[in-house]
């Protein structure tokens, strides 16, 4: 981990020297994520499925703050695609020191009207994605000895929610993947933790029905969605060396939800 510029102790919140992978970073909280840790010193890849202006506007933001990324076109259910961006990665910046898992998708529907494509679409990218991605990263990040792997999960996972059996099905999973690898990786020093976000307002909120989303917010004490920037810190300070002692935890940023 980093040092400050004058070779005492790390800033607060420092980065410098981290090398980050945030998948699905083009857009939402994944974008923010990305350009969170770009400006506090990480060299960043911005991984990406199909927004390819919006992942170079990722880019470009990080770089107008004095930051370093890449973009990374790669969809992650395909394995052989993600280790084709392990190779682009390690030529731009060298091993990963952060993982952090967000790229995630939706397909909802009552499970009586779920078709078993439904069910497999989400799986394929929400889990088989997590696995494909920390699966080729796996050796960078233990070999960082104070490496990070960040899975983004949801409150969804916790509660269930109408309409999402896939969807639930994949952020419940995450809890069992992350409290496992951090039991496997606890010999090298690098930890795995989850971060379950309430509600967000991005492009998947805006896919839930009106009706819907009143119902939620009724259910949420402090009474409003979560901001990108309710999340991004939170994923900052788990990628950052404050947290070295802390793996296997599932981190809520849900605004007071029950589960
Ligand atoms: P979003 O706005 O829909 O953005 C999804 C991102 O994932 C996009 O950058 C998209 O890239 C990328 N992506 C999708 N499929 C991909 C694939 N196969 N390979 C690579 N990238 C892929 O979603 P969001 O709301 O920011 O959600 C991000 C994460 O947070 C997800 O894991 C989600 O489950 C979780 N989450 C969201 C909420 C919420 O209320 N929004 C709450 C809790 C947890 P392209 O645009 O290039 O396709």
């Amino acid at each position: 981990m980093s040092e400050s510029s004058e070779g005492g102790p790390p800033a607060t919140g420092s980065l410098a020297g981290q090398t980050c992978l945030v998948t699905g970073a083009s857009r939402g909280i994944g974008h923010g994520i990305a350009e969170d840790l770009g400006a506090h010193g990480a060299e960043v890849v911005v991984n990406y499925r199909s927004s390819r202006n919006e992942a170079e506007s990722v880019v470009d933001a990080i770089e107008s703050a004095g930051g370093a990324a890449i973009a990374a076109q790669t969809d992650v259910s395909v394995k052989a695609e993600v280790e084709a961006m392990r190779d682009r990665v390690h030529e731009a910046f060298g091993p990963v020191d952060v993982v952090v898992n967000n790229a995630g998708i939706t397909v909802d529907k009552p499970f009586d009207e779920m078709t078993r494509e439904d069910w497999d679409a989400v799986i394929d990218v929400n889990l088989g994605g997590v696995f494909n991605v920390t699966k080729t990263f796996y050796d960078d990040v233990c070999e960082a000895q104070d490496g990070r792997l960040i899975n983004i999960s949801s409150v969804v996972g916790q509660q269930g929610n109408y309409g999402q059996a896939n969807y639930a099905t994949t952020k419940a999973g995450l809890f069992g993947f992350t409290r496992t690898l951090a039991l496997e990786m606890a010999s090298t020093g690098s930890t795995a933790n989850c971060i379950a976000p309430g509600f967000v307002a991005t492009d998947m909120l805006d896919e839930v029905p009106k009706r819907v989303q009143e119902k939620i917010l009724r259910e949420i004490p402090l009474d409003r969605f979560a901001t990108i920037e309710d999340v991004a810190p939170i994923v900052r300070f788990v990628a950052s060396q404050e947290s070295s002692y802390m793996t296997g935890q599932v981190l809520g940023v849900n605004g007071g939800m029950e589960w």
